[in-house]
């Protein structure tokens, strides 16, 4: 943990990468784990499908508020201490997490690799919205399209720019840190590979990852290493 703590103080471009483990103190469940909300329920691989959202907008839009949308969590340590960090720094945090957090802690290079909640469209004249409006009602009052969030669902691909602003940010970097994800669920997991070879990296997960490389492991809570920082 010293040495994570050492390695920020000397790098000068930090990429954090994070996923659902940073947004669970924050009262967010991770719905992949067997215990998430959604064991017993419709596939949630469905539910949060390409083909839901067309063929079923109304099914697909009540399963996103009632089970997606955390418009009163708060930022929690971990997010809070990166955002510090990033004041200090050249940081950009590359997240998994869809809900806002990140930004809402204050960093402000965040790139959303499976886009936010909190940043919808509607599907028929591109108009943007905002969440509270969408979290009224789907359609859209002036052209009666049906409102979408920007986040890539189950049969859509990761925004290109959202993977070219990662790679270059992956690319500069002198440090890497992997924060609160198993880093299994590709192309998410693929980013190190472009790294530079010389730069550290570090991975903080209560279980154990496994990668191709040499990195250091540290086996526990996220929130309390980050606290310690
Ligand atoms: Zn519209």
């Amino acid at each position: 943990m010293n040495d994570l703590k050492g390695a920020i103080k000397q790098a000068n471009k930090i990429v954090f990468l994070t996923g659902a483990g940073v947004s669970v103190p924050s009262g967010i469940p991770d719905y992949r784990s067997k215990n998430g909300l959604y064991a017993g329920m419709e596939s949630p691989e469905y539910m949060l499908s390409h083909t839901c959202l067309t063929r079923e907008p109304d099914k697909f839009y009540q399963f996103v508020k009632e089970n997606m949308y955390y418009p009163d969590a708060e930022p929690n340590t971990i997010h809070t201490k990166m955002a510090e960090i990033s004041q200090q720094k050249d940081v950009t945090i590359i997240t998994q997490n869809i809900d806002g957090l990140h930004e809402k802690a204050g960093t402000k290079k965040v790139i959303n690799f499976h886009g936010s909640l909190y940043h919808c469209y509607c599907q028929k004249c591109q108009m943007s919205i905002s969440a509270e409006t969408y979290l009224q009602s789907n359609i859209h009052e002036d052209c009666l399209g049906i409102i979408r969030p920007d986040v890539v669902l189950y049969e859509e691909a990761i925004q290109e720019s959202a993977i070219n602003q990662s790679l270059s940010a992956i690319r500069h970097a002198d440090l890497i840190v992997i924060v609160g994800t198993s880093f299994r669920v590709s192309p998410f997991c693929n980013l190190t590979d472009y790294r530079n070879k010389t730069a550290q990296i570090f991975a903080v997960n209560k279980e154990p990852i496994f990668l191709p490389y040499s990195f250091e492991m540290i086996e526990s809570d996220a929130t309390k290493v980050f606290a310690e920082i």
